[in-house]
């Protein structure tokens, strides 16, 4: 994979541990946690030069494609 990908899977991964405040196995019931996700993943995409951004109507066109593995 390349950085751009390893650092979204490690992003992800953190996500779903999950915390204290939100059942097992539902780590998006904790908002906080859910914020900090999307900000996360967010953020990284535009580190990694994605052109899209809150309200350009959606990911789909713009959004960088994965490798595959
Ligand atoms: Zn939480």
């Amino acid at each position: 994979m390349n950085e751009r990908d390893t650092e979204l899977l490690r992003i992800t991964r953190e996500f779903l541990k999950g915390c204290t405040c939100a059942p097992v196995g539902k780590p998006h019931e904790c908002s906080e946690c859910t914020e900090a996700f999307v900000e996360a993943a967010y953020a990284s995409e535009m580190k990694h030069g994605a052109k899209h951004g809150p309200g350009s109507g959606g990911l789909d066109h713009n959004a960088i494609p994965f490798e595959k593995d």
